[in-house]
C-alpha cells in the first residue's frame, strides 16, 4: 500500500474569526431588518412625514447597535445574542402573523395555558419559521470564534464606535422630535412591536411580578355576608354563572350581527345587554378581574391575588359554590371553592386529547340540579370560541356557515372562512347557554333559578391585520373588549324586577364590574362589599325582599 492511498484524516472546516464590534453591528442590523416588520409596516402608515419616519429608523437602528456592542463582553456576548435571536424570531412569529403585542399579560396567559391549547399555535409554518430565522442565526452566532480585545483597549474602541451612534441617534431624534412625539403618543402601539426589546424587557418584568406575587395571601372580603330574604316560595336561589370563551359582541345576533347566530337564545325570554365591556383582552386578567370587586380601573393582576373574591363572599354568606371548568382553570377564582376540570377527566365523549365540548358540563347539570337543596352558585367556565383552532369547537351539526378555515393557521384561511368559522362557534355557544336554561326551567319546581352569561373578552378576526385576542387594553379594538352579556331570569327572580326598566337598563353600558354585584343582588346577599350602583338590576328590583346590600 503506498502512503498515498492511505486514509486522510478529514479536516473540520475552520472556525471564522470575527471582530466584537463588527459581529455585535451584524446582530443589530439583523434584528432591526428581519424582526421588525409588524413595526416598519405600523411605522408606514402611521407617519405621514417620510423625511420623519426615515429619521425615526436610523436613529432606532443606531440604538440597536449601541446597545449591541455595549454588551459585547466576553463569556456574555454569545448567550445575549442566541437569546435575542431566537425571542426575536418567536416575537416576530407572532407579531406579524396576528398582531401580537407581547406585554406582560399576554405572557402570563401564555404561561398558564394548557400544553394542547398551546400545542394549536406550533404549526409546520411556525417551526419552519423558527429554524429559519431563530435556530440557524444562532448556530452562526454560536459556530465563530469573536475576537475580543484587552479590556481597556476594547472599552476605547467600543467607546469610539458608541458614541458617533448615539450623536446620530441624537440627531435622528431631535430633527424629527415632533412628528415622533405626535405619532408615539397617538399610536402607543407602535414602540410596543419594537422586537425584540420590547418582549425581552417584558419577560424579565414578568419573572420579577410572578416571584413577588408567589408570597401574597388573599386578604378577607365581605365576612359580614349574610342572606338577606329567603325566596317567598321557600325554595333555594340557584344562580349559574356561564363565563364565556373569546365570544365578542358584534358576531350576535342579539346584538344586531346580521347572521342568526343565536337562534336557540331568541327564542328564550332573555335580556341582553348591549353595549357591555371586558375587563381585559385575556382570560388570565378578565375572569379574575371579573369576579373581584375592584372594577377595571381599581383592578391589577397583584390586587386581584391580595383579595378575595365573589366565590368567597358567597361561601361568606353560606351560599354553595362550584366552579366547573372546560378551559385553562380558574386564574385563581376558585382556590377556595370546589372545583372540577372537565377537560383533565378527559371523557372520550366529548373530548380529545383533553379538549372538550362544553356540552360535557350541560350533560351532567341535571344531576347536579336534581341534588340541589341550598342557594348555590354554580360557575361553568366554557371553551367557547378559544382559537386558532375554531373548527375544533363544535360538532360537525353546528357548521351551518360554511366553508370553514379547518386548521389552526387562519392567517392562510380567506377571512370569510375564518369569520364563518368563529360564527359557528357562536351558534354552539348559543346552543349551549338554552341548554342551561332549559336544564333550570326543568327544575323550576324545586329551586328559584337565574342565569348570567357574560365572555371573558372578545377576538380579532383579521380586521386592522390583528388576529386572536390580547392586545393591551388601551390599544385594543372594540372586537377584543365588546363582549356579550345575557341574563334570563326565573319566575321568582322575575317577579321583584320591573321589566320594563330591565330592557331600559339593557340598553344602557354595562362592564365586567357589574358581574360581582349584580350575582350578589341576585342571591340577596347584604355584605359591605355590596355596591347597588353596580348591580345592573339594583334600580328595577320592585321586591324589598331582593334588595341587598348593607344599608337594608
Ligand atoms: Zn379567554
Amino acid at each position: 500500500m503506498s502512503i498515498d492511498s492511505l486514509p486522510q484524516r478529514v479536516q473540520p472546516i475552520a472556525r471564522p474569526h470575527i471582530g466584537s464590534v463588527t459581529l455585535a453591528v451584524i446582530a443589530a442590523l439583523y434584528l432591526a431588518a428581519f424582526a421588525n416588520r409588524t413595526f416598519v409596516e405600523r411605522a408606514y402608515v402611521y407617519f405621514d412625514n417620510r423625511l420623519a419616519m426615515a429619521a425615526f429608523a436610523l436613529g432606532l437602528i443606531c440604538l440597536f447597535a449601541v446597545c449591541s456592542i455595549a454588551l459585547s463582553v466576553e463569556y456574555v456576548m454569545k448567550p445575549i445574542l442566541v437569546t435575542a435571536v431566537i425571542s426575536a424570531a418567536a416575537g416576530s412569529w407572532f407579531m406579524d402573523q396576528f398582531g401580537t403585542i407581547i406585554d406582560v399579560d399576554m405572557l402570563r396567559n401564555a404561561v398558564q395555558t394548557t400544553p394542547s391549547e398551546a400545542g394549536h399555535l406550533i404549526t409546520p409554518a411556525f417551526i419552519a419559521h423558527m429554524i429559519a430565522f431563530g435556530i440557524l442565526p444562532a448556530c452562526l452566532i454560536c459556530w465563530v470564534r469573536i475576537d475580543h480585545r484587552p479590556f481597556l483597549a476594547k472599552v476605547k474602541w467600543n467607546l469610539m464606535v458608541i458614541v458617533p451612534l448615539v450623536l446620530i441617534a441624537l440627531a435622528c431624534g431631535v430633527s424629527s422630535a415632533r412628528s415622533i412625539a405626535s405619532v408615539t403618543r397617538l399610536h402607543r402601539d407602535l414602540m410596543l412591536t419594537l422586537n425584540p426589546f420590547v418582549p425581552i424587557g417584558n419577560a424579565i418584568a414578568f419573572v420579577m411580578q410572578s416571584r413577588q406575587d408567589s408570597v401574597i395571601v388573599a386578604q378577607p372580603l365581605g365576612t359580614d355576608a349574610r342572606v338577606a330574604a329567603p325566596v317567598l316560595s321557600g325554595k333555594p336561589r340557584v344562580l349559574v354563572i356561564v363565563v364565556g370563551e373569546t365570544a365578542r359582541a358584534e358576531n350576535f345576533s342579539l346584538g344586531g350581527y346580521a347572521r342568526d347566530t343565536n337562534p336557540e337564545l331568541a327564542r328564550q325570554d332573555i335580556t341582553y345587554f348591549s353595549d357591555t365591556a371586558s375587563c381585559g383582552t385575556a382570560t388570565a386578567v378578565s375572569v379574575p378581574c371579573m369576579f373581584s370587586n375592584l372594577t377595571r380601573r381599581g383592578y391589577s393582576h397583584r390586587a386581584g391575588l391580595a383579595n378575595e373574591n365573589l366565590l368567597d363572599v358567597l361561601g361568606h354568606a353560606g351560599i354553595n359554590t362550584k366552579w366547573w371548568d372546560n378551559n385553562t382553570g380558574s386564574k385563581g377564582v376558585a382556590d377556595r371553592t370546589a372545583y372540577r376540570s372537565f377537560s383533565d377527566a378527559n371523557d372520550p365523549r366529548y373530548c380529545r386529547d383533553n379538549e372538550c365540548l362544553d356540552d360535557g358540563m350541560v350533560a351532567e347539570l341535571d344531576t347536579w340540579l336534581s341534588d340541589v337543596d341550598q342557594d348555590s352558585v354554580l360557575v361553568l367556565h366554557q371553551m367557547g370560541s378559544h382559537g386558532p383552532a375554531y373548527y375544533q369547537r363544535y360538532p360537525r351539526a353546528f357548521a351551518r356557515f360554511t366553508p370553514e378555515c379547518k386548521t389552526g393557521e387562519i392567517g392562510t384561511c380567506d377571512q370569510s372562512r375564518v369569520v364563518n368559522t368563529y360564527d359557528n362557534t357562536i351558534l354552539y355557544t348559543d346552543h349551549i347557554i338554552a341548554s342551561v336554561i332549559d336544564a333550570l326551567k326543568a327544575h323550576q319546581n324545586k329551586i328559584a333559578p337565574g342565569l348570567i352569561y357574560m365572555s371573558d373578552h372578545g377576538e380579532s378576526l383579521g380586521e386592522f391585520g390583528l388576529y386572536l385576542h390580547g392586545a393591551p387594553y388601551i390599544v385594543a379594538p372594540s372586537q377584543q373588549t365588546h363582549v356579550p352579556f345575557v341574563l334570563w331570569q326565573g319566575n321568582e327572580m322575575k317577579t321583584m324586577v320591573d321589566g320594563g326598566c330591565l330592557s331600559k337598563r339593557a340598553g344602557e353600558p354595562a362592564s365586567h364590574d357589574n358581574l360581582f354585584h349584580t350575582a350578589l343582588g341576585i342571591m340577596a346577599v347584604s355584605s359591605s362589599a355590596y355596591r347597588p350602583e353596580l348591580d345592573v338590576l339594583s334600580s328595577c328590583r320592585s321586591a324589598p325582599d331582593m334588595t341587598a346590600g348593607a344599608s337594608s
